[in-house]
């Protein structure tokens, strides 16, 4: 089947293009980019006044499959990344089991096959069960086919043990990502360190137990000469860490989610523990350094840190309440309100730090619409305003930060490999 998608605001920041043009599509790849494209028997498209860009990679999601399928599923997070406009997605390896073995691979692999309406690629476990003790054979899980390994939720605490997973990995020619947290700063701490967890009666988790790890996880990366990814940048001294880094020359490449630039810990006043997330919603000083970062290139990437969590995990005291938030069905409209709409950065910026450098962090050929590239494209209506609300979200589970507010920026149709897996009706 081919389709053809008529007159969108075609970008694609891959091969600088920003104009009105028609795309044409043959099986599961782009076989034209061109103005006023004929053809006899396509499926078209309407996208006047509609934005058409490469579909959303999103590298940091959990998708809760196998082991907690009371949260999440491969078949309910990529029905709700589809809707989101994402095509492909890096699942993070805090599984049950963890992803520190082929065997378990293998198994999510499986998973994905039958499952997954978009494309699935699995980001393996640095050491076993996570616990941070034992390195895992890291050339294995690149044979069993991970792309990028972690901890993710946890850090690993061993300088050792850490330089050398930085070391396999880049002879595994794998990324190693890292979720920087001091573990004996931040302690019990549930909400941002300051006049807010003072006032709520909350312990606190300062900066420090952040930017000192992203410091550390850093000057390893540029002992062992290893590409380092830091997840989830949050606070003011990261940014400033990771951009001097990169002056230096040193191969570190870094995220931060939409949270981080749309809410403040006075967001928290109301005790939402959708709010609870880990590193937290910090201050206006940070979210400021984080739009800074954006704008400035320190920051490469947006991530959703998709975190699904039940009623009965959220639902609860702040203190007992699990940390994380869902984010793949509204992480395109939040940056388009946050980012485009206060111009911290253009359509085309944005589209790179959410489609584009991820592909190339990750050594993966998407983010782009050049002729033969896979058909994984997104068409958006800039304009269109809605309420997220519980019971239009897909995945499974509902806890979001964004709930009952309007937002902009609606995905009309997204097409993974040539086939449409999602169209706003
Ligand atoms: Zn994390
Ligand atoms: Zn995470």
């Amino acid at each position: 089947m081919s389709i053809l998608i008529k007159s969108g605001r075609v970008i694609d920041p891959a091969n600088k293009i920003d104009a009105v043009l028609d795309i044409l599509i043959m099986g599961d790849k782009i076989s034209q980019v061109a103005k006023n494209i004929l053809v006899a028997d396509a499926v078209v498209i309407d996208a006047k006044n509609k934005i058409v860009a490469p579909g959303i990679v999103d590298m940091h999601v959990h998708l809760r499959q196998p082991g907690r399928e009371d949260k999440e599923t491969v078949a309910t997070a990529t029905a709700a990344a589809a809707k989101g406009g994402v095509t492909t997605v890096l699942a993070m390896p805090n599984t049950q089991p963890a992803m520190d073995c082929p065997q378990s691979i293998e198994l999510l692999q499986k998973i994905i096959k039958k499952n997954a309406v978009i494309n699935v690629l699995i980001c393996g476990a640095i050491t076993q069960d996570r616990l941070g003790d034992q390195l895992n054979d890291i050339v294995a899980l690149k044979k069993a086919g991970v792309l990028a390994i972690s901890d993710d939720g946890s850090s690993v605490d061993s300088d050792a043990i850490m330089l050398q997973a930085l070391k396999d990995a880049t002879q595994a020619k794998v990324l190693t990502i890292c979720h920087s947290e001091d573990k004996k700063l931040s302690g019990k701490g549930v909400i941002n360190l300051g006049f807010n967890s003072t006032r709520l009666g909350l312990r606190g988790i300062s900066n420090e137990s952040e930017y000192k790890r992203v410091a550390r996880d850093i000057e390893l990366a540029s002992k062992a000469n290893a590409p380092v990814h830091i997840a989830h940048v949050s606070c003011q001294e990261s940014v400033g860490i990771i951009a001097a880094a990169k002056k230096k020359g040193i191969k570190v490449t870094c995220e931060t989610a939409p949270h981080y630039f749309a809410l403040t810990q006075d967001d928290i006043l109301d005790y939402d523990t959708n709010m609870k997330i880990n590193p937290p919603l910090r201050t206006k000083k940070d979210l400021l350094a984080i739009k800074d970062g954006l704008k400035n290139m320190t920051i490469d990437i947006i991530a959703s840190d998709h975190a699904p969590h039940t009623e009965n995990e959220k639902d609860i005291e702040f203190d007992r309440a699990e940390f994380g938030k869902i984010g793949l069905e509204s992480e395109l409209a939040v940056s388009n309100m946050e980012l485009i709409d206060k111009n911290v950065l253009s359509w085309p910026e944005l589209i790179e730090k959410m489609s584009l450098n991820p592909a190339k962090v990750l050594g993966i050929n998407k983010g782009t619409l050049s002729v033969n590239a896979d058909a994984d494209i997104i068409i958006i209506d800039a304009h269109k305003e809605f309420v997220l609300e519980t019971k239009k979200i897909v995945s499974k589970s509902k806890n979001s930060p964004f709930i009952g507010r309007m937002v902009k920026g609606l995905v009309e149709c997204t097409i993974f490999n040539g086939k449409i897996v999602f169209q706003n009706k």
